[in-house]
Order: structure tokens, then C-alpha cells, then sequence
């Protein structure tokens, strides 16, 4: 069964190239296009991973990585924050948030898809379900 990631993103652009490249190594994949409908699907389809954009309309991809690590049933599902802005210490406000990894914008397709593979696997070996 194909492993389904919820990509929170509002620009277009970046959303079917996350899809491209996501839906091309088999992945299933949701969309949100801004945070709070990222938080409610969520909490809908329970993704196996979720990547999160931080500049949203309405609440930001920090605030939105804090509703969904906040609510026990979701708190598991690992968080990859893509940012614009890795060097003005984004990094440091996504992991501060809850988020388990980020990625810079303009991100590397084989890095992102690594991450990506690593915290499904680790949730595949350590997880419940
Ligand atoms: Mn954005």
C-alpha cells in the first residue's frame, strides 16, 4: 500500500512540483493550501508524513506544526518543514515548533526524497501503527 504525505503549501507552483515529484516514486499525496486546512486534513487522513510550508495565508506553518503536534492522536506523524529561509534561523523556529526536519527552499529533489524515506521507515520499524 502506497504511503500518503499531506503537502501544506499555498503556492501552485511548488505544490505540483512536490506532487511530480512525489506522485513519480509512488508516493499518494494530499494537499492543503493554507494552514488550517493543512491542520483539519491532518486530522482527516492521518498522513505517514506531512511537508509543511511556514509562510501560510492565514496560520503559519509554525503555528499549524504546533496544532498537530499538539493533538495526541497526530503527534506521531514526522513533520518536514520547507523554508525559505534556513539562514535567518527558520530552522531553529521549525524544530522549536515541533517540526522533525526542514528542508531549504529550493530543496534538493534526492535529499528531500531521502528524508522523506527515513522517517518513514523509522516510523515503519518503531511504530504501533
Ligand atoms: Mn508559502
Amino acid at each position: 500500500m502506497s504511503r500518503s504525505i499531506l503537502v501544506i503549501e499555498d503556492q501552485e507552483d511548488n505544490r505540483r512540483i512536490l506532487r511530480d515529484l512525489l506522485t513519480s516514486h509512488g508516493y499518494k499525496i494530499i494537499e492543503a493550501t493554507d494552514g488550517l486546512a493543512g491542520v483539519e486534513s491532518a486530522g482527516v487522513h492521518r498522513p505517514d508524513l506531512i511537508l509543511m510550508d511556514i509562510q501560510l495565508p492565514g496560520i503559519d506553518g509554525y503555528e499549524a506544526t504546533r496544532r498537530i503536534k499538539a493533538d495526541p492522536d497526530l503527534n506521531n506523524i514526522p513533520i518536514i518543514a520547507v523554508t525559505s529561509y534556513a539562514l535567518s534561523g527558520d530552522d531553529q523556529k521549525a524544530f522549536t515548533a515541533g517540526c522533525d526536519d526542514y528542508v531549504a527552499k529550493p530543496f534538493s529533489p534526492r535529499k528531500l526524497l531521502a528524508k522523506i524515506e527515513h522517517y518513514l521507515a523509522q516510523r515503519e520499524t518503531g511504530g504501533n501503527g
